[in-house]
């Protein structure tokens, strides 16, 4: 089901989970501000999802409300794990879907990280 942006944020939402160690993932990278991981289910050679650590429901909702240094943190923190992993070279793709039209299935903002090959065109029409 997608996600509704206005709606209030749900503490019972996956990623709210993994963050609370309540059900584990595949950790890429972790530091104050974010939490990268493996997505499930790869579209990609490379399928990362980088989330912060605030209670976020999507990218509409976290650049409106949270701090600089939340911002600054995440931001840092994408652009490190693409690097970690050897992405930019031959270059990546990020990704951040909200609400309906965008298919946002889960209600905690994350970007997803794409890359380890050619990535297609940019949306498939
Ligand atoms: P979106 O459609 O942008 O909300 O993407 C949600 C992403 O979360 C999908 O690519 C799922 O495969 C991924 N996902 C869902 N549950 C998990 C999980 N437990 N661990 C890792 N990735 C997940």
């Amino acid at each position: 089901m997608s996600v509704d942006p206005t709606k209030p944020y749900d503490s019972e939402n996956i990623f709210a989970k993994i963050l609370r160690g309540e059900i584990p993932c595949n950790k890429v990278y972790e530091d104050e501000w974010s939490l990268a991981f493996h997505d499930i289910n790869p579209q990609a050679d490379v399928h990362i999802l980088v989330i912060p650590k605030g209670d976020y429901v999507s990218w509409d909702d976290f650049s409106a409300k949270a701090s600089a240094e939340e911002i600054a943190g995440f931001v840092r923190a994408v652009g490190h794990v693409a690097r970690e992993q050897g992405l930019v070279v031959r270059g990546y793709r990020l990704l951040g879907n909200v609400g309906r039209n965008g298919g946002q299935e889960v209600p905690h903002l994350h970007v997803h990280l794409f890359g380890g090959g050619p990535l297609g065109p940019m949306l498939a029409r």
